[in-house]
């Protein structure tokens, strides 16, 4: 397993669109394998290969107290086939958005089908915090950022704020 680089907004690798897997080989375990590895190193609780750089419909997840037991969750071509009415709001965050918050209305439930990570067929009811969790991951990809359901104004300060971070250059002093 191996840490990867997460990629930042901006950044146009982050708006493409993810390709279906047509089979869960060794190739796309190992994907998993590394992406897990990456995510909790950044303690985050949800990442998709295209934070990555990968291109592939793969989400990994766990959303479980960080004292408890590990409780990975693999999620190849998820589909959303049922969304509440219902909205929840949570307060979000982002591995590719690094240090930026804000809340999100979502549907509070969805029903997804997928496969797992040895590409068995599965489908799971998501409330709570994991109904949010998937349809964020699953957003990314579509290429969208939780940025883009907020206003223009604020989500072009947060895109200015992360492009002044990314062009930082280190000080020195001789
Ligand atoms: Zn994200």
């Amino acid at each position: 397993m191996t840490v990867k680089t997460i990629l930042t907004e901006p950044n146009k690798i982050l708006r493409q669109v993810s390709l279906p897997v047509e089979k869960v080989g060794k190739e796309e375990q190992e994907l998993m394998n590394d992406m897990l590895e990456t995510m909790y190193d950044a303690k985050g609780i949800g990442l998709a290969a295209i934070q990555i750089g990968v291109p592939k419909r793969i989400i990994v997840m766990d959303i479980e107290n960080k004292d408890k037991e590990k409780k990975p969750m693999y999620f190849v071509n998820p589909i959303i086939k049922n969304k509440n009415s219902n909205h929840s709001t949570y307060e979000e965050g982002c591995l590719s958005v690094p240090n930026q918050f804000a809340e999100v209305d979502r549907p509070s439930t969805c029903l997804v089908e997928y496969l797992d990570y040895d590409g068995n067929k599965k489908k799971l009811k998501a409330t709570g915090l994991l109904a949010t969790c998937i349809q964020h991951e699953m957003d990314h990809l579509e290429g969208i950022l939780f940025i883009d359901y907020l206003s223009k104004l604020k989500k072009m300060m947060i895109i200015k704020k992360l492009s002044k971070q990314k062009n930082k250059v280190d000080r020195i002093i001789v």
